[in-house]
């Protein structure tokens, strides 16, 4: 074992790496493993499972949940530093350090192919969780999640007789590891082994030119940035003005639409934040790009009965957009809780009536606290449920509940908040927003363990079923074929 990169509790550097981006969760491991190479991740793997410690693997740190800093966790393999970006001509495909940041990997694919991945918006999230979670971003609608482009994985992974090897899987219809490719589409990651890279390729790609195997960005972007004073709107006009929102995806979210490079970020701060964002992206190439985004502002306004303010309206390089991300609110953030839901259709009249309800709430003015509605559906839903683990594929909106604060005194008081929110909303399926007409269950990489406690829960649909639908028993039996020891474990992963 390399001693420089085995840090104890007496090392300085301890305290620094026991937490990843959302501080409430502190690890107590006993030591963290800083790995280089897929080597020392099979060698340190095998040192944890020889001295039978419960161990996990970190890539970015910014998991919304204690998964990676449990109390009963006394081993972390912390692969960041395996963060290469560069195209592998044997595989035909870019591969993808475990390691490497959102931002790292943008940045790369476009300054030296000209290419992108439509995957998630804040450049420090990490690829290791991001990609097995099934990520999306603002290319999603145009290009679909991240693992509609996911060729192959590197995985590290433990015996039933406790011997550690890397496997490699692949998407290739006669691969006999194509499970395990299958397993890391979707399931989240901490579930069948350490993934120390990922190569990506688009599906329909054909020749070898790098440069024509994933997606192009747009060159440049029109980008709007509009608020809604509180003031100006009643509980009417907000229902409206949601509806709104809501309407216009229904009516340009199949695979098929026009404008499907339309993004956009509804982002409903409670109400003693004074107003709310509205965070919106067109492709300037798009013919009649303005007045689509026009129109697009003009039907969120309609009988509203407010104006908005124009914050922000302009044509930015693509890639400008993207390493500019200004984070969810303008807010210190250090602790957080998330929920998700994923939006067949608009919200209905008492979804509507809960949301005010819960952001105009005068025993909690939080201007933190946050209810996002966010552009999905378009080519995300030309891909069937079962072909990747990804299973919600008919979505228009994806929903964001997050509240952030600072001190760990009021962790209680902002759990409540963001608990009795998403109870009001769902109140009538049980709190949660189940499988259905209306709802279709909630997104793992927006990890919320408080589905899987029956007294947050009482809808009687499982977790698993909330986040993974039909797909549940075939990750069940890719965890049984390739974590048999079940050596990773977490609130939220797949049980065989
Ligand atoms: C500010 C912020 C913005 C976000 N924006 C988006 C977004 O736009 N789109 C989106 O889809 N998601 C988004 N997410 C969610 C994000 O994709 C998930 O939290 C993701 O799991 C983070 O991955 P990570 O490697 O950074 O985190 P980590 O905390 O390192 O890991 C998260 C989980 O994955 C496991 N894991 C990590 N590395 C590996 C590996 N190498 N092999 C196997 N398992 C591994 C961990 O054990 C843990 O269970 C956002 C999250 C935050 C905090």
């Amino acid at each position: 074992m390399t001693e420089s990169l085995l840090i104890r509790p007496d090392d300085a550097r301890y305290r620094g790496l026991i937490s990843g981006s959302n501080t409430r969760w502190v690890g107590t491991p006993d030591y963290i493993r800083l790995a280089l190479n897929t080597e020392q991740v099979v060698e340190a793997l095998q040192q944890a499972v020889d001295d039978e410690l419960r161990v996990v693997v970190r890539s970015g740190g910014h998991c919304d949940e204690d998964f990676t800093a449990h109390g009963k966790v006394r081993a972390v393999i912390d692969v960041s530093a395996l963060d290469a970006v560069y195209f592998d001509a044997q595989m035909g495909a870019f591969s993808v350090g475990a390691g490497a940041t959102l931002g790292r990997v943008y940045s790369t694919l476009y300054k030296r192919w000209g290419v992108t991945l439509p995957g998630g918006t804040c450049p420090t999230v990490g690829a290791g969780g991001h990609v097995a979670g099934g990520g999306y971003g603002a290319l999603s609608r145009l290009h679909g999640l991240i693992v509609d482009h996911l060729y192959a994985i590197e995985v590290v992974v433990v015996d039933s007789d406790g011997r550690v090897r890397p496997v490699v899987a692949t998407r290739a219809a006669d691969d006999p590891h194509r499970d395990l490719w299958w397993a890391h589409t979707g399931a989240g990651g901490g579930n069948f082994g350490i993934v120390t890279r990922y190569w990506f390729r688009s599906p329909e790609a054909t020749g070898d030119d790098p440069a024509r195997l994933l997606p192009a960005p747009p060159a440049e972007l029109i980008v709007s940035d509009v608020s809604w004073s509180w003031d100006e709107l009643d509980e009417a006009g907000f229902a409206r003005l949601v509806s709104n929102f809501g309407a216009w995806h229904e009516r340009h979210s199949g695979p098929e639409s026009a404008h499907l490079s339309l993004f956009s970020q509804l982002k409903l701060q409670h109400r003693s934040a004074g107003s709310f964002r509205m965070s919106t992206q067109i492709d300037a190439d798009e013919p009649g790009a303005e007045q689509t985004m026009d129109a697009f502002l003009a039907a969120m306004a309609e009988g509203t009965g407010a104006t908005y303010t124009v914050n922000d309206r302009s044509r930015v390089p693509w890639f400008y957009a993207v390493k500019e991300w200004f984070g969810f609110v303008e807010a210190a953030v250090a602790r957080w809780k998330v929920k998700s839901t994923y939006m067949r259709r608009s919200l209905p009249e008492p979804q509507l009536d809960a949301l005010y309800r819960q952001l105009t709430r005068e025993d909690y003015p939080h201007p933190f606290a946050m209810v996002a509605l966010v552009s999905y559906g378009g080519r995300i839903n030309a891909v069937e449920s079962q072909v990747t683990a990804a299973a919600q594929r008919d979505s228009i909106i994806k929903m964001l509940y997050v509240t952030l604060w600072t001190d760990p005194s009021e962790d209680e008081r902002h759990d409540r908040w963001i608990r009795e929110c998403y109870a009001d909303v769902y109140a009538a399926t049980g709190g949660v927003p189940v499988p259905g007409e209306v709802t279709d269950g909630c997104f793992i990489n927006y990890a919320d363990a408080d589905l899987a406690d029956p007294a947050l829960n009482d809808s009687g649909v499982p977790w698993h079923r909330l986040y993974f639908k039909d797909n549940y028993p075939a990750l069940q039996a890719a965890k049984a074929k390739w974590d048999p020891r079940e050596v990773f474990s977490h609130g939220l992963s797949i049980r065989a």
